[in-house]
C-alpha cells in the first residue's frame, strides 16, 4: 500500500474508522442541511472512495438519517456526532465529515460551496472559490 493510513473517530469514541487512501475534493458546505447536522456554520467534507474506508469500532453505533432523496446523513447514535454523507447519486464512496479525523489529513479545502444559503451570522474571510450552490463538475 505504501499510503498512510488516517484514524478518526466520534466525540465518544464508540465509532472509530480509518482512511487508508485518498481524501479529496475537500470543501465546506454551508447549506441548510449541513449546518444544521453539524451545528455549525458550515460542514467539511472530503471524498473517500468505499474501498479506502473501514470503520475499526462502533459500527453497529452508527445511525442514519435520510437528509433528502438518496442521501443518508450518517452520526453516532450515542454522540450525535457527524459522520458521513452518503448520495446514491455519487456510487463508490462517500464525503465524510473530516472534522471527525484525528490526524492531519494533508489535503486543505479548496472551495466554498451553498453559500447561497450560508449562515448570515457567518463572514468568510479566506480567498478560496465561492459557488452559489454546488461547484462545476471536474476531473
Ligand atoms: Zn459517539
Ligand atoms: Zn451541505
Amino acid at each position: 500500500m505504501g499510503e498512510a493510513v488516517l484514524l478518526g473517530s466520534c466525540l465518544c469514541g464508540a465509532v472509530r474508522y480509518q482512511v487508508s487512501g485518498p481524501v479529496a475534493d475537500a470543501a465546506h458546505c454551508h447549506c441548510s442541511q449541513c449546518r444544521k447536522a453539524h451545528g455549525a456554520a458550515f460542514g467539511s467534507y472530503s471524498w473517500i472512495e468505499d474501498a479506502a474506508f473501514q470503520w475499526l469500532a462502533g459500527s453497529d453505533a452508527v445511525r442514519a438519517f435520510a437528509s433528502s432523496p438518496g442521501v443518508r446523513r450518517t452520526f453516532c447514535g450515542n454522540c450525535g456526532s457527524t459522520l458521513q454523507y452518503v448520495s446514491a447519486g455519487y456510487p463508490g464512496g462517500f464525503w465524510l465529515a473530516i472534522g471527525t479525523l484525528d490526524a492531519d489529513p494533508a489535503v486543505r479545502p479548496a472551495l466554498h460551496m451553498f453559500v447561497g444559503s450560508k449562515a448570515p451570522w457567518f463572514e468568510i474571510t479566506d480567498n478560496l472559490p465561492q459557488h452559489r450552490e454546488w461547484p462545476p463538475v471536474t476531473g
